[in-house]
């Protein structure tokens, strides 16, 4: 299948072609037609699917450039993505003209976003913090809010989010569709998607909540207090381990 058959218009074919892109991946190929329908969308796809082109290509085709205020709306986890897919957007955008899009993200500097969301943009890119920040200073503006894309949902869920989740959504009382990606599923995610979505249709790519074939998962429940002592056990008995330990907090990654 090619992108052409996709109803996408001339500027997106073309920014298509020149970003190389010739035919869908699975994400793409289910999600396109959807978001272009303006239907609710619950997808489970992981990074390097390409769900960043997914959304990012047909939202530019959905955005109305005579209307220069918030008509989008992207939150994600991490400067890093936020910036990521910000960088893309602007690719992606070469040849739809006056669309304009403004990352808000905290660790730079608050004063310089406010003063370039008033200049008008279409498209805000947005870590949670920052947003929920920018919104009780009055310097977004959510009212016409069409369009809100979650990324990786699980992700800002497990960074404790959630609330300020619940306030986007409860806030964009003019949404018309919201696109919910994540890489896995967990009821926390489709716990928004029931309180916030209307009818999503749900497009999985991969295997759900998958892991690698060739990794064999093991727990144990242990009091907190006992915790090192097990993961030595572990290690003792495993002498040629190899391993990476993740811990939640930097003190508990020094002490470990
Ligand atoms: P993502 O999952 O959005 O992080 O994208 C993963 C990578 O795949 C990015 O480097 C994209 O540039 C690339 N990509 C996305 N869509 C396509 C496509 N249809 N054909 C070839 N590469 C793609």
């Amino acid at each position: 299948m090619a992108f052409k058959k996709l109803d996408l218009i001339d500027p997106i074919l073309k920014a298509l072609s020149t970003e190389g892109y010739t035919t869908p991946t699975p994400i793409q190929a289910q999600s396109i037609p959807l978001i272009l329908e303006q239907r609710d969308l619950l997808g489970c796809a992981q990074t390097g699917t390409g769900k960043t082109a997914a959304f990012g290509f047909p939202l530019l085709q959905l955005i109305d450039a005579t209307q220069r205020h918030p008509q989008a709306l992207i939150v994600c986890p991490t400067r890093e993505l936020c910036l990521q897919i910000t960088n893309d957007l602007e690719t992606y955008k070469k040849h739809s003209k006056n669309i304009h899009t403004e990352a808000v993200y905290g660790g730079a500097s608050i004063m310089m976003q406010i003063r370039n969301l008033k200049k008008g943009v279409h498209i805000v890119v947005a870590t949670p913090g920052r947003l929920i920040d920018l919104i009780e200073r009055k310097a977004i503006d959510l009212q016409k809010v069409k369009y809100v894309v979650l990324d990786e949902a699980d992700e800002m869920l497990n960074m404790g989010f959630r609330d300020d989740i619940d306030f986007v959504l409860k806030n964009t009382i003019n949404r018309e569709s919201t696109w919910l990606f994540s890489a896995t599923m967990p009821p926390e995610v489709r716990a928004i998607s029931k309180n916030y979505m209307d009818n999503p249709k749900e497009v999985t790519v991969g295997k759900k909540n998958s892991g690698n074939v060739n990794i064999d998962h093991q727990f144990t429940v242990v009091p907190a207090q006992h915790r090192y002592e097990s993961l030595k056990r572990f290690i003792d008995f495993n002498p040629d381990m190899y391993g990476i330990i993740f811990t939640r907090t930097k003190a508990d990654a020094q002490e470990v």
